[in-house]
C-alpha cells in the first residue's frame, strides 16, 4: 500500500498540479493549490529551469503521486507495461487506471484514491458477485462492481455518492447510483486520461 510522506496538499503544490488526494477538501478554497499555486519550501517561488533528467523525474513523480504508489510498485507497473504490446507509456496509464482502487474512486464510491483503497481493504465492494479486497486487482472490460449489501449505509461511500455531481464519471464507466453498481463499459483508453500527463517522459526515466 502506498504511503505517502509529508502532506497531501505539498505533493500537489510541488507537482504544479492539483492531484485530489484529500477528497472533498479539493473542491473547497481550503484547498492549498487554489491558495498557493507554486512549490513548496524557501525556494518554491523561486524560477527554476529544469535539466532533462528533472523533468523526467518530476513525471514520474507526479503520477507516482497522483495513484498514489510506492517507488517500487510504480516501477512494476513501468516493467509489466514494457513487456506487453503496444505504446509503453499508454500501457502504463491504462493499466493504473484498471486498478480497482481507481476504478471505485472513478466510480464515485469514494472521495479520494486514499479512501478508495481503505475501503477496498475492508471488503466493502464485489467484483462480478465476489468479494475483492486487492486494492491492485486490475479490472476487466465488462466487470460489474457493487458496493456490498452490508455496506451500502456507509457514510463514506454515500457521502462520495452525493458528491459525485462535482466530478465527471468517465465515459469506460456507467454508475447505476441507486443500485449501488459501476459497470466497466470498455477499458480505458489513453484518450480518456484528462490529467496533463507526458507518459514518453516517464517511460525515458526509466530507460536511463
Ligand atoms: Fe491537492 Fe486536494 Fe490538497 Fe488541493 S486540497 S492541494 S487538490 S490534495
Amino acid at each position: 500500500m502506498g504511503v505517502f510522506h509529508g502532506s497531501a496538499c505539498s505533493n500537489c503544490r510541488r507537482e504544479n498540479l492539483k492531484l485530489f488526494l484529500k477528497g472533498d477538501r479539493c473542491y473547497t478554497e481550503k484547498c492549498a493549490f487554489e491558495r498557493r499555486a507554486y512549490p513548496p519550501g524557501q525556494h518554491g517561488q523561486a524560477r527554476t529551469k529544469f535539466s532533462e533528467f528533472a523533468l523526467q523525474l518530476r513525471e514520474k513523480q507526479k503520477v507516482r503521486r497522483l495513484y498514489g504508489l510506492l517507488e517500487r510498485q510504480f516501477r512494476g507497473y513501468v516493467k509489466s507495461a514494457l513487456k506487453e504490446t503496444g505504446v509503453t507509456g499508454e500501457k502504463l496509464l491504462t493499466n493504473l487506471e484498471r486498478r480497482f482502487d481507481d476504478v471505485i474512486y472513478r466510480s464515485g464510491f469514494a472521495a479520494s484514491r486514499t479512501q478508495a483503497r481503505q475501503l477496498v481493504t475492508h471488503g466493502h465492494f464485489l467484483v462480478n458477485g465476489k468479494k475483492v479486497t486487492i486494492p491492485s486487482y486490475l479490472v476487466k472490460e465488462g466487470s460489474v462492481i457493487e458496493v456490498h449489501e452490508k455496506s451500502r449505509q456507509l457514510v463514506p461511500i454515500v457521502a462520495a455518492l452525493e458528491g459525485i455531481k462535482r466530478r465527471e464519471i468517465p465515459q469506460w464507466l456507467e454508475l447505476d447510483a441507486a443500485q449501488f453498481k459501476a459497470t466497466m463499459k470498455q477499458g480505458p483508453k489513453r484518450s480518456d486520461i484528462t490529467v496533463p500527463i507526458q507518459e514518453n517522459l516517464i517511460v525515458e526515466y526509466y530507460s536511463r
